[in-house]
């Protein structure tokens, strides 16, 4: 069976506890999942903390990220591996997954590119910054990630690299999780935060976009500001590395793992809700929870 990625956002208002007991249900039920997690809202805490707030860079094109200078980078490894990490392994532990925490830097997992020049636009004005420590992720260890599913393990990633000079980074968190899903050959890359998915006319959630599909990635673009620029940058990696489907979901919701994979939020790709596209373990996957009790997937595909 081939794993389902999962990104839990890192923001303020993403709600975590719904989303480690889903993940662990479906664990107990048999399911390889790997997580990857945000860190945003714990690394922006501990660093006002210390007197050292954070700053973000917009590039030409609009992404907006951390600006990672060495200090930045001390704290975020702290927050990142050592907090938000630790916190969610210990959380899916006490619900009896044997969840195993590491970064990119473990086991050479994630390997990138430091930008060592990197353009911003502050006030209209464009400038150069070359002491930002953030990477673009080159390659994936998913033979350990297999290795560690294969033996059990639930593994619970920290959105950090190693640098070509063995130095480490700061990588983004929607785009790890692209990356990974693609090296795992995941059958779903699910990425819950604070929004209902991709929003037409963002904040208004009843405006929720539910289907995109992927030749027509380009067209909802403009649509997306600052941070969800992002998850559909990585919605388009995960599908140029044949991740079948890609759903942008809430985790504010009950059971929100589950109501993502029946393509509660934006699906982007193959339809989850049509069981004619539906691949397979998906399809399962989807009647099992709908009917709240665990069934075997013979008795769902019968
Ligand atoms: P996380 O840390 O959970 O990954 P992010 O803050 O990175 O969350 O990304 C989600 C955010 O994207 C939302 O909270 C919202 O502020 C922002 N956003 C911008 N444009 C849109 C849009 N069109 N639809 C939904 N969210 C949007």
């Amino acid at each position: 069976m081939n794993p389902i990625v999962i990104k839990l956002g890192g923001a303020a208002g993403v709600s975590v506890a719904p989303v480690l007991a889903d993940i662990a249900n479906l664990v107990r039920a048999g399911y390889p999942i790997v997580l990857a997690h945000g860190t945003s809202a714990a690394a922006d805490e501990l660093a006002a903390r210390v007197g050292h707030p954070c700053r973000q860079i917009t590039s030409p094109s609009g992404h907006v990220s951390r600006y990672t200078d060495p200090e930045t980078l001390e704290l975020y490894v702290m927050a990142a591996a050592g907090g938000v990490n630790k916190n969610i392994v210990a959380a899916l532990q006490q619900m009896g997954c044997n969840a195993l925490g590491l970064s990119g830097v473990d086991g050479r997992l994630l390997l990138a590119r430091r930008k060592a020049a990197v353009r911003a636009v502050e006030g209209g004005r464009q400038r150069i910054i070359r002491d930002d420590h953030t990477g673009q992720i080159e390659a994936v260890n998913g033979d350990l990630l297999t290795m560690l599913l294969a033996s059990g393990y639930t593994p619970v990633i920290a959105p950090l690299a190693l640098g070509l000079e063995g130095e480490r980074l700061n990588v983004d968190g929607d785009r790890a999780a692209a990356m990974i899903a693609g090296a795992v050959n995941a059958d779903a890359l699910v990425i819950l935060s604070n929004v209902p998915g991709l929003l037409a006319d963002y904040p208004d959630e009843s405006s929720l976009i539910r289907h995109v599909d992927p030749a027509r990635l380009a067209a909802v673009e403009g649509l997306a500001q600052g941070r969800m620029k992002k998850k559909l940058l990585a919605a388009q990696e995960a599908l140029e590395r044949n991740v079948p489907t890609v759903v942008l979901a809430d985790s504010r919701r009950a059971m929100p793992v589950a109501a993502a994979l029946r393509g509660e939020g934006t699906v982007i790709g193959e339809r989850v809700l049509s069981i004619e596209n539906d691949r397979l373990q998906i399809k399962d996957l989807r009647l099992r929870i709908e009917d709240g009790a665990l069934q075997t997937a013979e008795q769902v595909t019968r």
